[in-house]
């Protein structure tokens, strides 16, 4: 029998099975798609995901930024900088292949399943039933995103919000400089982003309410103000799950981590760097239960606790945010507060070590 099994094969199931395979359990990763997969993502990396990374992954680095641009709907733009990079720039279905080709190196195995139809929990394991195989393992990790069909069929009661957010590519005919920004001239609660990548620009949309058919259409608008008639390609669509603060995904030997538990960021839409953590918080309480047979549901909620405080804090941000965008990115503008920012950014912190020095 296996010792784990994962499903979904994003940041959050890589992690915990790259950390699950270091101290010797056996790991099987499951996912839809056989990879390289598309996924909607801009892959921009902040210093504190970066930092979560067991391996070097400069080989799938694009670019790196020192400032960003902030466009508030009222008032004048302004620039958020330090001396070192505020966030890095992968493509994610790079980086993906990148970590999973890093997992199956460390003797992981990965499958590529059709359809998941029951999780059912013995005694002393599982059993996964898929379209086509029945698998048994002590433990299960549902790393399957926003639409988690694990958080399905094991938390019928755990709530995710879902926030879509919408990207695209259009070809940079300057090679530069181009700002990452973040414009919050978006009508409506979110923003529109402008991520540089080299040879491409990656654009999108990011709404906490809002009508996905609508956003299409304004984000070629947008594009087209912006860049002028460079076409849209590689439009793609996601929800990011947020909402995780308030809960803690852990029932009998199922744990849910990244946006399957609901632990993106609700301010930014930020996921990777919680779904690298909440990944390797389930690794390491899967080990520890699995010598001392208990269930590890405890262990991964106390491994959280400060994750969640920060999202819980994140939370409280967007309501900000987006409530009052005027006075709140008002209050950025302030160099006492961006240049706060910026250095907590650059030194790979979170909101909560930013500003509560927690
Ligand atoms: C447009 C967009 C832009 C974003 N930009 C950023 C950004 O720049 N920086 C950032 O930090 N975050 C960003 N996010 C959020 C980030 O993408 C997510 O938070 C992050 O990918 C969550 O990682 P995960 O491993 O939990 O899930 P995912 O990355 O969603 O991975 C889930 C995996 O599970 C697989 N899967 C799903 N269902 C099943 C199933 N039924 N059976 C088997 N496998 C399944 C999927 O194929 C996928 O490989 C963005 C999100 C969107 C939608």
């Amino acid at each position: 029998m296996l010792d784990v099994v994962i499903i979904g094969a994003g940041p959050a199931g890589t992690a915990a099975a790259f950390d699950l395979l270091s101290r010797g359990l056996s790991v099987l990763l499951l996912d839809k798609h056989v990879f390289p997969r598309k996924k909607a993502c801009a892959g921009g990396i902040t210093p504190k995901a970066m930092a979560l990374f067991r391996y070097d992954i400069s080989s799938v680095l694009r670019q790196a930024c020192r400032s960003i641009r902030i466009r508030p709907r009222f008032g004048q733009p302004f620039l958020i900088q330090d001396e070192n990079p505020l966030c890095h720039m992968t493509q994610r279905w790079e980086l993906d292949l990148f970590s999973l080709n890093r997992v199956q190196e460390k003797g992981g195995q990965f499958q590529v399943v059709k359809k998941i139809i029951s999780i059912e929990e013995k005694d002393l394991h599982l059993e996964v039933r898929t379209s086509d195989q029945l698998i048994k393992s002590r433990y299960l990790i549902g790393a399957d995103g926003a639409n988690s069909i694990v958080r399905r069929l094991t938390h019928p009661f755990c709530r995710v919000n879902r926030y879509p957010a919408l990207e695209a590519d259009i070809r940079a005919d300057h090679p530069g400089p181009h700002f990452m920004e973040f414009d919050f001239s978006l009508p409506g609660k979110g923003y529109y982003w402008i991520f540089p990548k080299g040879d491409h620009i990656n654009i999108g949309i990011y709404s906490i309410a809002g009508n996905p058919a609508l956003k299409q259409r304004q984000l070629a608008e947008y594009a087209q103000n912006r860049f002028g008639s460079n076409p849209l390609s590689a439009v793609k669509g996601y929800p990011i799950g947020v909402g995780g603060y308030a809960h803690c995904p852990g029932k009998g030997r199922v744990l849910l981590v990244g946006d399957a538990a609901g632990f993106g960021e609700s301010l930014l839409g930020e996921g990777i760097y919680f779904a690298l953590k909440s990944g390797q918080a389930a690794a390491h309480a899967i080990v520890s239960s699995h010598g001392a047979n208990t269930f590890p549901g405890s262990a991964y909620a106390r491994k959280i606790k400060t994750m969640r405080g920060d999202l819980g804090l994140y939370h409280l941000g967007s309501r900000c945010l987006y409530s009052f965008p005027r006075a709140s990115l008002k209050l950025l503008s302030y160099p006492f507060f961006h240049e706060k920012f910026a250095k907590g950014y650059a030194d790979g912190k979170t909101l909560g070590q930013i500003f509560l020095g927690r």
